[in-house]
């Protein structure tokens, strides 16, 4: 990479294959006694003596108590006023990050870049990340947010020009990076105003969204935290608490 201005490096930095990684956490949940049921979404949420009913395509569960990871949906989600539960501002945001082959003899370490100022408080002009996917090339996103109102009527278009600014970030930033040969796709970021994840209880619900763009390879540790909540643990980050 090339840099203009201060740089943390970490030597024993990493990445995640995040297929890879889920694949192996749902082999441990199913080994664990969890039950996989995929195609088959939440439709209401509601209270049930001191437990929860969640009724879904396919039948009605209940339990002790739900936590509610819905990631980008979570808005959508009805009926968390039951329980006393207002959500904080969430954006859902568009994100298209492309790939772009590497040249030879170049490796590229997993980024954060906050163009524009070495000053990590959300006043950069705009932040770039990547890594190197293996077989891919060098993945470049850059924080466009582009505000997605309804995320049903999304489609997984790329806009030519969010191809064009990753490229221009890259003949700028990236020496190894050929943008002749690109690939994108579109994903989403879930955004709290502050940035930070929620990770909340009332009563009988546990709302676990661990978004704002980062959230992904704290999954183990989010997902022990929250069995901690779930068994009464109270441990949890003071500014991932839901609104009062
Ligand atoms: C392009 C891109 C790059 C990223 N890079 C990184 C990175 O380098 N490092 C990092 O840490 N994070 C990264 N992230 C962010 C990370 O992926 C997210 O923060 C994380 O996946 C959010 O987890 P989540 O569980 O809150 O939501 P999601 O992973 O979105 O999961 C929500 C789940 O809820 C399901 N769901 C929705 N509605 C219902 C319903 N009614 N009933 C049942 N299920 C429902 C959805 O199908 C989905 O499976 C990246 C994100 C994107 C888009």
């Amino acid at each position: 990479m090339d840099f203009d201005e201060t740089v943390i490096y970490s030597p024993d930095g990493g990445r995640v294959f995040a297929d890879r990684t889920i694949d192996a956490l749902l082999r441990l949940a199913e080994a664990a006694g969890a039950h996989l049921r995929f195609e088959d979404p939440a439709l209401a949420i509601e209270p049930a003596g001191e437990g929860v009913r969640v009724t879904t395509a396919h039948g009605v569960v209940t339990a002790r108590t739900a936590v509610i990871s819905a990631g980008g949906w979570l808005p959508l989600l009805g009926g968390l006023g039951a329980f006393g539960i207002s959500l904080p501002r969430l954006k859902v945001t568009a994100q298209a990050p492309v790939h772009f082959a590497i040249r030879p003899g170049f490796t590229f370490p997993s980024f954060v870049h906050h163009v524009g100022s070495d000053a990590v408080d959300h006043t950069f002009a705009y932040g770039a990340y990547g890594l190197e996917s293996p077989g891919e090339g060098v993945k470049v996103g850059i924080d466009t947010m582009d505000v997605i109102e309804d995320l049903d009527a999304r489609t997984l278009d790329v806009p030519e020009e969010a191809i064009a600014v990753a490229a221009d970030y890259a003949r700028r930033w990236l020496p190894g990076a050929d943008t002749d040969v690109a690939a994108a796709v579109s994903c989403l970021f879930t955004m709290t105003d502050d940035s930070h994840f929620i990770l909340d209880r009332r009563g009988p619900v546990v709302v676990m969204s661990p978004c704002s763009g980062h959230g992904f390879k704290f999954t183990p540790l989010l997902g022990a935290i929250a069995a901690d909540v779930v068994e009464g643990a109270e441990t949890w980050a003071p500014q991932w608490r839901l609104p009062a």
